[in-house]
């Protein structure tokens, strides 16, 4: 069963890039060859759904653009540059529409292997193999056909957002509000200070936990002017050996907390648990819980099926998820920075769920499963990422978990999101939430 690549590229492009002239074709020959952009069709017939296979990447060409060196899938045979622009039209040199789909689909993680939860894992991708987790290559292909564009049609693309360089979103998975004491103790016995976990137990008798912190961090975001995105796990307790929330979100204590959230203009999402990226009705009773207009999902864990989880959301009404990322590595994982339709793989067709691609996840950075970084080198690793997440004034999300702004367990972390939410103020970024984001690309 072959994908109309085209027609999710072609969706996906103009998402992002808007014209005086509107949408218009690029001439996806030998479909047709009448137009001003030409592109050959030397992948199409590549994405067979009864026939998955990866590309092989001795077939990989590289180029130079924008003065980096980036690999380009589908060349013509034989290739010798990019794109040729003469008078009005243009030819294109390799396959740019396969190669988009190629990454923003998730196509080269159908073959790919999984980790012991069933995730996608750097380690072992394809995004590794060719060395561009910190290259958002799809931002690339786009670049070339806006160049493209913009040369034989003699226009420019429209700007937005202003004249801020990009656009940061800070988001909170909210997992575990009731057991900082319980944590922190363990931790403190380990380094024999006794008295600070005398400290966190009484307190704890009085129901305080350093863990429900919602005031701490809102007042945290509010350096930023940020609306911020809270992602709540509605589900309490074990989902077999794996840990969903520590709390209820039923309790009068979490309804008054998004109660608050929300009427302080904050986005209140739903954290998907353990399970619900496969099922439509788990995911719509925990939708429910929250008792709050919900946008958006991002799953626990960073699970995500590519072939159950785009319909399982859309069936859910969820209009925009932001579960894609390496759990063990920062960086582009579908190739960028912008938001883009998810593909629908079960269903064959673009799906209605727009993604916000994860860039940075607190424990990707500090667990010695994932990155192991020192404190102090994370500034070092994650400044080439938003260095072209600016080249593209595209959109870096960042997750941080309530449980990093405590100093119990996660001391240091706090400071660190404080570097790299500064470094952005100063390189002029803007904040917002992800429901605002998707409120301004979809004009709803
Ligand atoms: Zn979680």
């Amino acid at each position: 069963m072959l994908i109309d690549v085209y027609a999710y590229v072609h969706q996906n492009f103009f998402l992002m890039y808007k014209y005086s002239l509107g949408k218009f074709n690029f001439d996806y020959f030998p479909r047709e060859r009448n137009g001003r952009i030409l592109v050959p069709s030397l992948g199409s017939s590549f994405f067979d759904l009864s026939n998955v296979k990866s590309y092989p990447l001795d077939k990989v060409v590289f180029a130079e653009w924008m003065g980096i060196k980036i690999p380009l899938l589908f060349p013509d045979q034989n290739y010798v540059e990019v794109v040729t622009i003469s008078e009005s039209n243009a030819v294109i040199h390799f396959d740019i529409i396969a190669s988009i789909f190629y990454f923003l689909s998730g196509w080269d993680e159908l073959s790919g292997s999984i980790d012991s939860l069933g995730r996608q894992v750097y380690a072992k991708s394809v995004v590794k193999e060719l060395g561009i987790a910190k290259l958002p290559i799809v931002n690339y292909y786009f670049d070339i056909l806006n160049y493209t564009i913009e040369n034989v049609y003699g226009i420019k693309r429209l700007q937005h957002y202003g004249n801020h360089s990009f656009t940061t979103h800070i988001t909170h998975d909210i997992d575990k509000c009731e057991s900082g004491w319980l944590e922190g103790c363990v931790s403190y016995i380990k380094r024999m200070q006794l008295w600070n976990c005398i400290v966190l137990s009484i307190k704890r008798l009085y129901g305080l936990d350093p863990w429900f912190n919602m005031d701490e961090v809102i007042d945290f975001d509010l350096k930023y002017q940020a609306k911020a995105t809270f992602f709540f796990l509605a589900k309490k307790g074990r989902y077999r050996s794996l840990r969903n929330a520590d709390y209820n979100v039923s309790s009068a204590k979490y309804q008054n907390s998004i109660k608050q959230l929300v009427e302080a203009g904050h986005d209140v999402g739903i954290h998907g648990s353990f399970g619900s990226h496969m099922s439509a009705r788990q995911l719509m009773l925990e939708v429910d819980k929250l008792n709050a207009l919900v946008y958006g999902n991002r799953f626990h864990f960073l699970m995500f099926d590519l072939f159950q989880s785009p319909s399982v959301m859309e069936t859910s009404r969820i209009l925009y998820d932001s579960s894609l990322g390496f759990p063990d590595f920062i960086g582009f994982r579908r190739g960028t920075c912008y938001p883009f339709y998810l593909f629908d793989f079960l269903n064959n067709k673009v799906s209605k769920v727009v993604e916000f691609p994860l860039i940075v996840m607190d424990s990707t950075l500090i667990s010695p499963k994932y990155m192991g970084l020192e404190l102090s080198r994370v500034g070092q690793e994650l400044q080439p990422v938003i260095l072209e997440i600016q080249k593209f004034n595209g959109f870096f999300t960042i997750l941080w978990h309530n449980t990093m702004f405590s100093e119990v367990k996660y001391g240091g972390m706090r400071n660190v999101l404080e570097e790299i939410l500064d470094y952005c103020l100063l390189n002029n970024s803007r904040f917002t939430s992800l429901k605002d984001s998707w409120s301004e690309i979809m004009g709803k």
